[in-house]
């Protein structure tokens, strides 16, 4: 049995044999609101996991470094061991969720560019919103990190969007994370998923059945799972 080394609110994160390799478990449970509101989500580790391999293997054609290695089981997946820069890196195309709370923007409302926003994570805090002078001041990353998480976020933002958009959803924003090899190489990491996405139905114009993301958890809509599945059989198109 390969030794547990960190348990968080959707993965579980193994040892291998190989100092270099992790092993990421993908769960059913899921949270929202700083884990406030729980419960599970039914197959959800299958299908994030199916999700992040297909976007990851899409992301390394396009020469974006990630930490996937491989697909070990449906629910888990090889990655490189990394540092994660403790830092939510979050791309916005159109206006939601807690932009709308924090500026007044009316939701729905297409950006004129996207923006990207660095929120510390620390759950004791609630992952706040940081300046680069607060990611600085606390040496979260550097100077020339934050520019390049920036441009790789964007570039990344850049592929999702043409990727979904081929398959008739609308990326309206999403969350990344990043993680430094010991050769000081940034690679992306974490997951890309219906979990850490708000991701649009483009072919209906119905506002609740357009959502086909963790807002139908959070927001208690329903049909959860089967949002989740049709986002999976959409990727794989
Ligand atoms: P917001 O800041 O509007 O709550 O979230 C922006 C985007 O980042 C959404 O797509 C949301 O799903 C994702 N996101 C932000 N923080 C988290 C987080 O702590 N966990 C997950 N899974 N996604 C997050």
């Amino acid at each position: 049995m390969n030794q547990k080394i960190y348990e968080g609110k959707a993965k579980i994160l193994y040892a291998t044999d190989d100092p270099e390799i992790l092993l990421t478990h993908f769960k059913d449970d899921a949270t929202a609101f700083n884990a406030q509101k729980k419960g599970q989500i039914r197959r959800k580790g299958e299908i994030n996991c199916a999700i992040a391999t297909h976007l990851f293997k899409f992301l390394e054609t396009q020469g974006i470094p990630t930490h996937f290695i491989a697909q070990t089981a449906p629910d888990r997946m090889q990655v490189t061991a990394v540092k994660i820069i403790p830092l939510e890196v979050v791309v916005r195309n159109i206006a939601a969720g807690s932009f709308v709370a924090r500026t007044g923007i009316e939701f729905g409302t297409l950006l004129k560019y996207p923006i990207v926003e660095f929120f510390y994570k620390n759950d004791n805090l609630g992952d706040p919103l940081f300046t680069e002078d607060h990611i600085q001041l606390l040496e979260l990353a550097t100077p020339a990190q934050v520019i390049q998480l920036r441009e790789m976020a964007l570039s990344i933002n850049n592929f999702l969007q043409k990727f979904f958009s081929d398959r008739h959803l609308t990326l309206v924003d999403f969350k990344l994370e990043f993680g430094c090899e010991r050769s000081g190489n940034i690679l992306l990491a974490d997951e890309i998923s219906p979990d850490t996405c708000r991701l649009w139905d483009d072919l209906t114009s119905d506002p609740n059945q357009k959502i086909m993301d963790k807002d139908r958890f959070r927001q208690d809509l329903g049909n959860v799972a089967t949002a989740y599945e049709e986002v999976l059989a959409r990727v794989k198109l």
